[in-house]
């Protein structure tokens, strides 16, 4: 579409968390975190696996204890994406963790204690060759900073990092990121835009503790999407309360209204009124069901009467327009001479979408598995 906002990305180092690289012009890679007992291997190991079916590319799993630690070789060995290893408080686990594994360290400078345990972390990392990734949030800053700014203001954020990147400099340690996250929408963005101007470092945007799966998920989109549309972020987390597969959802639902990574149906539906033909918002939450597994990019379009039906269909890679009996169907913007069936239309559109996703895929030999990984 001509009016598509072309969003320059803030230029960045590259890192690789795994073999998912961030940074540099790489894909804005989605993140979760496992809300299950590291130590129940099979639960945790579940988990990532369906996280992985629906497209995540990083997750992050707490290590609370050495027992987790250890736990982490073992779930290492049966999942495919790279693993975060979240630590706070003991150094002494990230130095095991890295051993067992994990792919990336994520470290609260603020809560792991004097340099020196910092250094050992960072020896630990460079040893291993993964990145750090360094995480400030806004409910654990450095007593310091509490005391200095009153309130986890952004420059107190902004403070924090710096001495944290400051100390990784003086190492000569360049493999890292960063985030600094706020509950709080405000707070949040002008953080990561001070933070922007300072570090060539990829950034890792969020809004912390955002809250339950709807609202949080309100928060995060204005958060995150003012960032990316502004150029700013190299990967991000959604982080609800709620099952981590609605983060990753929400993730990709963030990053395709913004076109940037196009993976899978990016519906548009009407909100519904009495003029309404058939029953959209059932046909819409069915569709979005079924059609999870469709990793081709394509706008559809389920509107339920003729007011605002052929206008959106003009855009629309599939769309249906709600007429008495039988509803009119459009592929690519033009009207087909086929009607639909208002009784059966679920199924008929799920056989027409399913055939477009295989003529686009053939015709412009996308690759589902490129899809995944762009
Ligand atoms: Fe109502 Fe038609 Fe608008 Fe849908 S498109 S909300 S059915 S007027």
């Amino acid at each position: 579409m001509s009016h598509v906002k072309h969003i320059t990305r803030r230029q960045s180092t590259r890192i690789y968390v795994g073999k998912v690289p961030v940074g540099n012009n790489a894909p804005i890679t989605i993140q979760s975190m496992t809300n299950t007992c590291t130590t129940n291997i099979p639960a945790t190991v579940n988990q990532i696996k369906a996280l992985e079916r629906i497209g995540v590319d990083i997750v992050r799993i707490s290590v609370p204890t050495i027992e987790s630690a250890e736990a982490i070789r073992l779930i290492k060995k049966q999942v495919n994406v790279p693993i975060v290893a979240d630590i706070h408080f003991d150094y002494r686990i990230a130095l095991k963790v890295a051993e067992y594994g994990a792919d990336c360290l994520r470290i609260n400078p603020g809560n792991i204690g004097n340099q020196s345990r910092i250094r050992s972390v960072v020896e630990c990392a460079r040893y291993h060759n993964i990145p750090i990734r360094i995480g400030i949030n806004s409910g654990s800053l450095e007593k310091n900073l509490q005391k200095k700014y009153k309130e986890p203001t952004p420059q107190a954020l902004l403070e924090s990092a710096l001495r944290q990147i400051e100390y990784l400099d003086k190492l000569s340690f360049n493999l890292f990121k960063v985030s600094v996250k706020s509950s709080d929408v405000f707070i949040a963005i002008e953080s990561y835009r001070l933070l922007a101007k300072q570090i060539q470092q990829p950034i890792h945007v969020g809004i912390t503790e955002s809250g339950g799966a709807r609202a949080g998920a309100v928060k995060s989109a204005i958060a995150i999407g003012s960032l990316l549309l502004e150029g700013i972020g190299d990967t991000l987390r959604i982080s609800l309360a709620a099952d981590p597969l609605e983060e990753v959802k929400v993730g990709f639902d963030i990053l395709r209204s913004l076109r940037i990574r196009p993976r899978g149906i990016n519906f548009i539906a009407c909100p519904t009124c009495s003029r309404q033909e058939f029953d959209v918002i059932s046909i819409i939450n069915t569709l979005e069901e079924r059609l999870s597994d469709i990793l081709t990019p394509m706008d559809v379009a389920i509107i339920g009467c003729m007011v605002n039906g052929p206008g959106e269909a003009k855009f629309a890679t599939i769309a249906v327009s709600g007429r008495k009996k039988s509803s009119s169907l459009y592929e690519d913007g033009i009207q087909l001479h086929e009607r639909l069936d208002n009784q059966t239309i679920v199924d008929q559109l799920e056989k027409h979408i399913r055939r477009k996703a295989h003529k686009i895929n053939t015709t412009h030999h996308i690759d589902i598995k490129t899809i995944t990984n762009l």
